[in-house]
Parts: C-alpha cells; sequence; structure tokens
C-alpha cells in the first residue's frame, strides 16, 4: 500500500503509469476511468475533505441517473466505491508538493513520501468562499448554498438573500427570482462591481431588492436557516432579516497553489488547458473539474473533463510507449 513503514519506501519506488490528485466527481471519475483501463491510478483524496464540494451538500437533484435525487456524500461514495472496484489505489491523504516538470513526475504526501509516475491528473477543485459566521457550515444544505443553479429550486416562493456584488452574485440572485419570493441583493457597498448591462436587467426585476452598504453579521437556525442579521458598513446599526435561504456570491478560489510555477495558470488561478482537450502546458499533466472550470461549476461537468483526462492521459501512456 502508499502507506506504512518499509512497504511505503518501496512503493514510492515504483514508477506509476498515472497519479490522481483529487477525489470529488473529476478525480473519482478519472480514477473509474483509469482503473478500467488498467493503469492502476493512484488516487490522493485528501485528508480532510475526501469525496469533494458534494460531501457538504444534501440533495443532489441534477446528476442523471438518480430520478428521484440522491445525497451528495452518497453520490461521493458511490463514485469511490465504483473506483475502488476497478482497482485504484485510494488514499486518504494530501499531496502537499509536485514536481511535474521531469518525464517522471513526482507527487509528495503527507508524510513526505515521494510518489513516482508517468502521467498526472490535477483534479483538485475550488473552494468557495466563505463569510467565516458561526452555523455557515452546519446550515450549508439546510438554507444555506454556494450554488443557485444546484439548490435555487428548492426555494419556491420562499425569501431568500444573495451575499455579493459582482457578475456571478448578480447573475445567481437574477436567476433565484424564477423560484423565489423576493430575494434580497446584499452588499457591502453602495454600488456593485457587476456590469451595467447585467445590473439593468437585474434591478429591472420586481422581486430583486437590493440591500446596499449591508454585511452579513450573523446566520440564525437550528435545523434550518431561519434568518440573518445584517450590520450597515456606514452606520454599524444591526436589523434582523428573515429568510428561509442565504446564497453567498463572494467567490472562489481555485486549489492550484502547489502548482504555481509549474502548470500554467490564469489571472485567477485557475489551471489552463489546451481545450477540448485537458492537457497542460505540461507533458504528460492533465487537469480536470473545476480547478480548471470557473463557467459550469456541476458535478456532472467535472466528472465529464475527469472522463475526458483520463482518456487524455491513456492515449499520452500508449503514445510514449
Ligand atoms: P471537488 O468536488 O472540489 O473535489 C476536489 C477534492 O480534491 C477536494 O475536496 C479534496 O478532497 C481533494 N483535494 C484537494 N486538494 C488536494 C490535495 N492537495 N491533495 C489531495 N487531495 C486534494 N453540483 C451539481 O452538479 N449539483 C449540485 O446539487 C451541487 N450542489 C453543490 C452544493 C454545494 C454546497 C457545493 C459547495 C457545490 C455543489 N455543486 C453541485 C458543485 C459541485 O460540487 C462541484 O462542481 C464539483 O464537486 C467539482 O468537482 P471537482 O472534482 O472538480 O472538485
Amino acid at each position: 500500500t502508499a502507506t506504512g513503514g518499509t512497504g511505503e519506501a518501496q512503493d514510492a519506488q515504483r514508477i506509476r503509469q498515472v497519479i490522481i490528485i483529487g477525489s470529488g466527481p473529476a478525480g473519482y471519475t478519472a480514477a473509474v476511468y483509469a482503473a478500467r483501463a488498467s493503469l492502476e491510478p493512484l488516487v490522493f483524496e485528501g485528508s480532510v475533505t475526501a469525496g469533494g464540494a458534494l460531501m457538504n451538500t444534501t440533495e443532489v437533484e441534477n446528476f442523471p441517473g438518480f430520478r428521484d435525487g440522491i445525497m451528495g456524500p452518497a453520490l461521493m461514495d458511490e463514485m469511490r466505491a465504483q473506483a475502488e472496484r476497478f482497482g485504484a489505489e485510494l488514499v486518504a491523504d494530501d499531496v502537499t508538493a509536485v514536481d511535474l516538470t521531469g518525464e517522471v513526475k513526482l507527487v509528495t504526501d503527507g508524510e513526505g513520501v515521494v510518489h513516482r509516475a508517468h502521467s498526472v491528473v490535477l483534479a483538485t477543485g475550488s473552494g468557495y468562499r466563505k463569510l467565516g459566521l458561526e452555523h455557515e457550515d452546519r446550515l450549508s444544505g439546510h438554507g444555506v448554498s454556494w450554488c443557485a443553479t444546484c439548490d435555487g429550486f428548492f426555494f419556491r416562493d420562499q425569501e431568500i438573500a444573495v451575499i455579493g456584488g459582482g457578475d456571478s452574485a448578480v447573475e445567481e440572485a437574477t436567476f433565484l427570482t424564477r423560484f423565489a419570493k423576493k430575494v434580497h441583493l446584499v452588499h457591502r457597498r453602495d454600488e456593485l462591481r457587476a456590469s451595467k448591462i447585467m445590473q439593468d436587467r437585474a434591478f429591472a426585476d420586481p422581486k430583486l431588492e437590493p440591500v446596499w452598504n449591508s454585511e452579513v453579521a450573523a446566520i440564525h437556525g437550528d435545523d434550518k436557516l431561519t434568518g440573518l442579521t445584517l450590520r450597515d458598513t456606514v452606520t454599524g446599526e444591526t436589523r434582523e432579516l428573515p429568510v428561509t435561504g442565504l446564497f453567498i456570491a463572494i467567490g472562489h478560489d481555485p486549489r492550484s497553489e502547489l502548482l504555481g510555477g509549474q502548470v500554467d495558470l490564469d489571472d485567477d488561478g485557475y489551471v489552463l488547458v489546451d481545450h477540448p482537450s485537458t492537457r497542460t502546458n505540461l507533458e504528460g499533466v492533465f487537469a480536470c473539474g473545476d480547478l480548471v472550470d470557473h463557467h459550469y461549476r456541476q458535478a456532472i461537468t467535472a466528472a465529464g473533463t475527469g472522463c475526458a483526462a483520463a482518456l487524455d492521459a491513456e492515449r499520452y501512456l500508449a503514445d510514449r510507449g
């Protein structure tokens, strides 16, 4: 195995066909494909967050194949088990360093052991920025959400708040007016960063109400979100906003900090690939899922590019002979 004593040191000597870093829909799908292609992938799942972003949610209703929906963690357990069934070796550890520039790629785990492979699939995803408030994580999937496309449907005829002032916040707020009775768009300043055209469209919607110069001071609710305390950023005064939905749209950060200086990234830190393939600027290094995609950010699109990355790696390995 990849962990434990002497076995560990020996294992690290072996040059693998492929190492997959990440365990969300992208990483596990890449693992299923790579394992079924007999590439015996070694998958680093992460020490705390194995399973990826869907481990923090409840019902997933838009992943094809589950007509009644499926709980996020249950979906990820299935993907994990499917990868394992075909022989993927799964390790609940973090990758702490990589050297991907050579023909043999070096991947260091949390214990400092260096693993080697001819190809690497990067699938570490991205993290949604949080407000950093008490109950935010606990109520995730119980009124608190980071994804309007995923969860908007659950808020039919309810009163909800969207936090943020950029394009994505305004886009999410506009989208949510399809379902909600009322959408409060809460922003720290008295103007939005979002583009003019998007703002014009948003403010023309009678269901959308801007809440200027305000930030969330507290989140309330036992089993479900029941309301927010808002603080005026100018006067410091607080007031209660009784909402049953809170969409946090203050941005996301790709988990690419290990890659800088080796793999080409865009200005926001997302990995650049040679679309429609998953090839990065480095031979034998492929990237997929939300680490690359800041546009669609769905489990199914992450799984789709995870599949593509495994197929790209397979072809690369076959071509090198
Ligand atoms: P992730 O799911 O983010 O997985 C990456 C994982 O890789 C990390 O979590 C971690 O376990 C691992 N990792 C990271 N760094 C390292 C490292 N250095 N070493 C080892 N492992 C590492 N999408 C839908 O389609 N439907 C929904 O209903 C839906 N609901 C959502 C609800 C919430 C609350 C959130 C946050 C997202 C939701 N999404 C939904 C979006 C969806 O979860 C993401 O688009 C998808 O999970 C992205 O997959 P990924 O594999 O690229 O990355």
